[in-house]
């Protein structure tokens, strides 16, 4: 697992090795798949864990942190960086103490400090604002947005409206719909708004969606649209993300297993909600979101035999073992690690930090 200088690298199921012996280290008893009843304390209740993988951070989210901790590296502190990197508290805080300064607006940036944009995107403004007050900047921009937002410019190009899935308010649908002048895009957040879109040419239409959206309800979406607009054209390959997809389909894969599912993500980030309404929905008990072990409902853990845990895209894998570390200090647990999919996506860092200083 590697650490940078905010100590918060690494990523769930692809570290699973790493994970694992970090948990016996820490002693926790065993992870997949054994069984570690005879070496159980008998003084703690037993608990058993399943814990999915994928989970955690994904490729995006790992290359932002690293833009920021390279531009810190490379450039000294301060380095502004527009909007909070990635959706995780823990992650912001630590790069503060490095010398990152998060601001809301560019005109909080001084002329002369290097500015990082975050992982879910900006509108064109923004760069363009840059580019007039002559501020260095470098875009951690995931390049999975980046691809939605090429497609989004190439349906207006082709004179096509465009429907976008997704969240309002949301920064990446901010930074996606500010792609295109006003008017080019309508969001559509339910099945609802579907049925009540109007395009002006229903036969020139197009849809995007937001990369870390409910795999599922998308499909409804987008089923309600074709019903209604059976000329729309889609994107070739899904908009949702893979590390999106696969943290899903993981908890799925054992939220019926599960008496009570913990989601560790925070409470603006779409892929941990997203995480905890599916494992509500595949599963029989409650799913909760924490952000750190201090969140844990112990009352409501009082019954649970097992336990599920993910983490959501922008949260680090410390904060799993966190959360591992406050049920062993209760339990006696046994850990079993279901992963369903295997990740090694990189994406390459921007030109300016693969140049030596
Ligand atoms: S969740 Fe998906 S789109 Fe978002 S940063 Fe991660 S890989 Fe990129």
């Amino acid at each position: 697992m590697r650490r940078g200088r905010t100590g918060v690298h690494g990523r769930g199921g692809a570290a699973t090795l790493e994970i694992c012996a970090a948990m016996h280290k820490n002693g926790v008893a065993a992870c997949s798949p054994v069984d570690d009843a005879m070496t159980r304390p008998t003084t703690k209740p037993p608990l058993d864990i399943l814990l999915a993988a994928p989970r955690g951070f994904c490729a995006g989210v790992d290359r932002a942190i690293q833009i920021v901790e390279l531009a810190l590296a490379k450039y000294g502190p301060p380095v502004y960086v527009r909007h909070e990197i990635v959706h995780n508290r823990f992650v912001v805080e630590n790069l503060e103490k490095d010398g990152a300064v998060f601001v809301d607006e560019l005109d909080e940036v001084p002329a002369d400090a290097p500015v990082v944009f975050s992982a879910h995107g900006v509108p064109k403004s923004v760069p363009a604002e840059a580019r007039r007050r002559k501020l260095f900047y470098l875009d951690a921009t995931c390049p999975l947005v980046s691809k939605v937002h090429r497609e989004a410019e190439r349906h207006f190009a082709q004179d096509r409206h465009i429907v976008m899935i997704g969240h309002a308010g949301h920064p990446e649908v901010i930074g996606t719909m500010g792609q295109l002048p006003d008017g080019a895009i309508s969001l559509v957040e339910t099945t609802a708004d579907a049925a009540t879109v109007a395009p002006p040419d229903p036969a020139r239409l197009a849809y995007i969606t937001q990369t870390t959206l409910s795999v599922d309800e998308t499909a409804d979406i987008v089923g309600a649209l074709r019903r209604r607009f059976p000329a729309i054209v889609g994107p070739k390959k899904e908009d949702i993300c893979y590390a999106t997809t696969n943290r899903q389909n993981a908890v799925k894969a054992i939220a019926a297993r599960c008496d009570a599912f913990l989601v560790i993500g925070a409470p603006n980030s779409s892929n941990s909600l997203r995480l905890v309404e599916v494992a509500r929905h595949a599963g029989q008990g409650p799913a909760m979101l924490v952000q750190r072990a201090g969140d844990i409902d112990w009352p409501a853990m009082a019954e649970v035999r097992t336990l599920g845990i993910s983490a959501g895209a922008s949260a680090p894998e410390l904060l799993v073992e966190e959360v591992i570390g406050a049920f062993r200090d209760r339990y006696a647990l046994r850990i079993e690690e279901v992963e369903t999919a295997s990740e090694n996506v990189e994406f390459k860092l921007p030109r300016e930090l693969r140049a030596p200083a």
